[in-house]
């Protein structure tokens, strides 16, 4: 299987058909795609965390990439020279909040966070998904964080 077929998300997953697919939005998900405003927040989820604004088109983000299942956009407050954020639009709280039927949802946004690493020219990343406000999490909408272009100490703090 290609990068490219690996990136397309399954058609069951997906909320609209090719036929109705948002305008703005790039016919093959796993094109980059510098999104527009309208591309943002085309098939926004709702819900009230600022991602959800943020899918909204309600505030602004500094969007890398988006397709019809998730966006992908610089962390306002990187804690390395890279640090993207991968956001389902579909307004899961975390991964508590996932159910089998999420598996191809949440395989789309690892594949998607690969790409945008690449993209940045990143050779090694991390990727860590913050479960709850023990763990860390203080948006409640889940998210990728891709963080990269600096030596990454572990254990993690
Ligand atoms: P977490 O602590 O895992 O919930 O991560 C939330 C992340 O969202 C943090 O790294 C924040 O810096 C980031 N963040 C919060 N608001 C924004 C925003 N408006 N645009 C981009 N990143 C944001």
């Amino acid at each position: 299987m290609s990068n490219l077929e690996a990136m397309s998300p399954d058609p069951s997953q997906t909320a609209d058909s090719a036929s109705n697919r948002p305008a703005g939005l790039p016919a093959d998900p796993s094109d980059p795609v510098a999104p527009d405003p309208a591309a943002i927040a085309s098939g926004a989820a709702a819900n009230d965390t600022i991602f959800g604004r943020i899918l909204r088109g309600e505030i602004p983000c500094d969007a890398m990439y988006a397709d019809d299942l998730c966006l992908a956009f610089r962390d306002v407050n990187p804690q390395a020279p890279v640090h993207v954020l991968v956001i389902p639009r579909e307004a899961l709280v975390n991964l508590a909040d996932a159910g089998r039927q999420h598996r191809e949802l949440l395989g789309h946004l690892l594949l998607v966070a690969a790409k945008v690493a690449r993209q940045e020219g990143l050779e090694g990343w991390r990727t860590v998904i913050n479960s709850g406000a023990e763990a860390g999490q203080t948006v409640f909408h889940l998210h990728v964080h891709v963080i990269g272009g600096r030596p990454l100490a572990w254990p993690p703090g």
